[in-house]
């Protein structure tokens, strides 16, 4: 008998995501960010086939964080950019049949178009006009956009509370 898998009366200190055949692993997720992941995605219970998988403060190199794992759902670009406004450092993996077949970071778009509501309701973006609500990132750290139409700002949790 294996002594490493006698898991009696001790605390697995870190929790190992297993193998997918095909879908998304979102790695390298910031510390207890992987909810906002999951809301940015817009994976909810209700409308949600796939099976979501969420690891969160797993232990790293480079410190503590947190993964998701989507079965059968490979991710696109406009999900990606939705991802980089709450973990810009977060890592796509994309795997079909057990394999990774393409890996890369995020990255933050230097615009951020039609993607999140401007916080400022009398914004012409949030009216009846036929106006695509417009952002410019001008901070990473936290991520900070900056509304094209009213100048206005948002930073943090006001984007992943106002993504569309
Ligand atoms: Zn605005």
């Amino acid at each position: 008998m294996n002594e490493d898998e006698n898991e009696m009366d001790e605390e697995p200190k870190q929790i190992k995501i297993t193998p997918i055949k095909h879908g998304t692993v979102i790695d390298h997720i910031r510390k207890a960010q992987a909810m906002k992941v999951l809301r940015i995605l817009g994976l909810r219970e209700d409308d949600i086939d796939s099976i979501v998988s969420i690891a969160m403060n797993v232990d790293s190199s480079l410190g503590k964080k947190d993964i998701v794992k989507v079965e059968d759902m490979e991710l696109i670009e406009e999900d990606l950019d939705k991802i980089s406004l709450v973990a810009p450092e977060a890592t796509v993996n994309i795997i079909r049949d057990y394999k990774v077949i393409d890996k890369h970071r995020v990255q933050l778009p230097e615009m951020v178009k039609g993607i999140v509501r401007c916080k400022n309701k009398n914004c012409i973006s949030n009216q009846n006009e036929p106006v695509i609500s417009e952002f410019k990132v001008i901070g990473e750290y936290p991520v900070t956009l900056k509304c094209e139409y009213c100048e206005r700002e948002m930073k943090g949790e006001e984007i992943s509370e106002n993504v569309i």
